[in-house]
């Protein structure tokens, strides 16, 4: 039997930080559905935080931390990761990651929505490209066991602890199930639960819902980022760089808009707040064929390929326009999730031995709205604190012997939907739902339409339960693996819609057309979603509060 210290379930920048992090007399293995590099982690464009310049503190970044994300954050992990920032960045600097530079030498910094210093570091509009393939290098260094192309599909819980996962080797087929001291959880986001998305297609929240299955609380999963600027049709990211640069935004009328909705900031408030004011500016009939315009024509020629070559080429590619000649036709789409499976700040969970850092924890240093650059930051401070803390807690672990019961009901599962009759297939409901979560949970929320969207998703599991698998073989099945995940997609929708249906306020990137204002005194609390037989079961939890009170 497979057997390692720690295993980490995934292999983007929270993974595989995790894993550098692990001191080397430790067996330290990663799965990964993907290839390494080619998580999602590697489309991150703008850059990610730090105060590291002259003029910058790190008490700064966390109060523009705290107040962008409406005071839900944790500050007790938000001083952490801002404290922490300037030394990592440093360090992955040493690993080889190659940052844009000032004239003078020194690691440049470009403005972000909601931060009150340019302290966003980058390398030209490919950093998280940058990072992965700097962070894998360290990883093929260490010499890391990675299990390339496992899928994996359940935890395994043995008295009270967790001690391994079961998996699905993609290549050779087969279900098989992988002992540890520890597990740390590192998938990602969940963001294809919405059909306008900027996220990869393999960002199906599968560790949230391996994580609420197991019986752990996911928290905050109402706060759903949608960023403000996506491409027409295909929704692919248009960085916020872009506007740090400083690009307009603009209505039909040739209007730059966010006057009206933010004087002082202009097109760098933070995303929740842009990504309404495009909304209204679109009902209100102020729209271009369902979007606003992203004009960067005025920073020339030279800027935009220097500063925002992939955007350019992403602009000419998917929607055949030239931004140097051109405005971009963009509208919001769903980016980020704020929540995922509780933790505190050093990535522990509720089960001792899980462990989760990155896009999929919440731990939470977001609140209700991510600013811009703080996500590829949280995947490197905390993956790094979650494998120092995996690894100081084996010291004192066993191995224990895997579950029978997980075993059999994984087959079971399994072997069901190899089975079924169908006739409908996995994308077919996947579709609905993203369409359904679209249409129902975008950046205008009602009762009614959480309501829609909760029948709906109920009606989505029933057709779901008789899905049918076309590929009956073992290898590459990737009919069975998209399966799989539709099972996790619909358990995070509906965690979503509850969680969105009980906090009955606007905060952040939750907004409620029904309640319009933010309410600190009945909702500054977290929520958190427990898996019940008859779907989540809510319950709400105190926000950590140190040096910044609410405002
Ligand atoms: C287009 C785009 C641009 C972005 N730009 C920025 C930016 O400029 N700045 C910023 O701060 N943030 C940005 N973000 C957000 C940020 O990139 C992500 O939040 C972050 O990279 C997530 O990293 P991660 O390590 O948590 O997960 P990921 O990089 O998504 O990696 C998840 C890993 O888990 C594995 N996995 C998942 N499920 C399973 C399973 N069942 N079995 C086995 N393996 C599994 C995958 O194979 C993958 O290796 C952007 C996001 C997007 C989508």
């Amino acid at each position: 039997m497979i057997t390692h210290d720690i295993l980490i379930v995934g292999a983007g920048l929270a993974g595989m930080r995790a894993a550098i992090a692990a001191p080397p007399d430790l067996n330290v293995a990663l799965l990964s559905k993907v290839h390494p590099v080619r998580s999602h982690s590697v489309a991150a464009q703008g850059g990610i935080n730090a105060a590291i310049g002259e003029q910058d503190s790190w008490e700064a970044h966390a109060y523009d931390t705290a107040k962008g994300g409406l005071y839900l954050g944790d500050q007790d992990a938000i001083e952490a990761m801002c404290r922490e920032a300037p030394q990592d960045i440093l360090e992955l600097e040493r690993m080889g990651v190659i940052f844009s530079r000032t004239p003078e030498g020194r690691i440049a910094q470009r403005p972000f929505g909601g931060a009150g210093f340019p302290r966003t570091c980058y390398a030209a509009d490919r950093t998280g490209h940058a990072l992965l393939h700097a962070m894998y290098e360290q990883l093929m260094k260490r010499r890391c066991r990675v299990y390339e192309e496992w899928y994996v599909t359940a935890l395994l819980v043995e008295q009270g602890r967790c001690c391994g996962v079961m998996a699905w080797d993609l290549v050779h087929g087969g279900l098989q199930a992988l002992r540890a001291k520890a597990v740390i959880l590192a998938t990602g986001g969940s963001g294809r639960v919405f059909s306008t998305s900027t996220n990869a297609v393999i960002n199906t929240g599968d560790g949230m819902a391996l994580a609420y299955r197991a019986g752990l609380p996911l928290e905050d999963m109402e706060f759903v980022q949608f960023h403000p600027t996506t491409l027409k049709d295909t929704g692919i990211l248009i960085t916020e760089g872009a506007r740090g640069e400083g690009g307009y935004l603009l209505n039909t009328l040739g209007e730059r808009f966010m006057k009206r909705y933010a004087p002082e900031q202009m097109e760098l408030a933070t995303r929740s707040t842009v990504s309404l004011a495009i909304g209204q500016e679109i009902q209100e009939g102020r729209g271009v064929d369902g979007c606003v315009l992203l004009d960067l024509r005025h920073l020339g020629r030279t800027r935009i390929l220097e500063r925002l070559p992939q955007i350019r080429e992403l602009a000419l590619e998917f929607a055949g326009l030239d931004p140097i000649e051109t405005p971009i036709p963009i509208r919001p789409g769903a980016h980020y999730q704020m929540g995922g499976v509780q933790t505190n700040a050093w990535g522990e969970t509720g089960l001792p031995g899980l462990f989760a850092a990155g896009e999929c924890a919440c731990v939470s240093v977001h609140g209700a709205n991510r600013l811009g650059g703080n996500s590829l930051l949280e995947t490197i401070v905390f993956g790094r604190r979650a494998g120092t803390r995996a690894a100081a807690a084996i010291r004192d672990y066993d191995l224990r012997p895997v579950p029978e019961d997980v075993l059999k009901s994984e087959e079971q599962r399994l072997n069901t939907l190899l089975t079924n009759p169908g006739p409908e297939r996995a994308w077919q409901i996947r579709d609905d739902l993203g369409k359904t979560m679209s249409l129902n949970l975008g950046i205008f929320r009602t009762k009614q339409s959480m309501q829609e969207a909760l029948g709906a998703i109920q009606a989505l599991k029933a057709r779901a339960n008789r899905m049918c698998v076309q590929d009956k073989g073992r290898i590459f099945n990737t009919d069975l693996i998209q399966a799989l995940e539709l099972q996790c997609l619909l358990d995070i929708a509906d965690t979503i819609v509850v969680s969105a249906l009980g906090r009955e306020e606007s905060r952040g990137a939750h907004y409620r057309a029904d309640f319009p204002t933010r309410n600190d005194s009945a909702w500054l609390r977290h929520t958190v979603s427990h898996r019940q037989e008859d779907g989540p079961q809510l319950s709400y939890a105190p926000v950590t509060i140190t040096r910044f009170p609410p405002a």
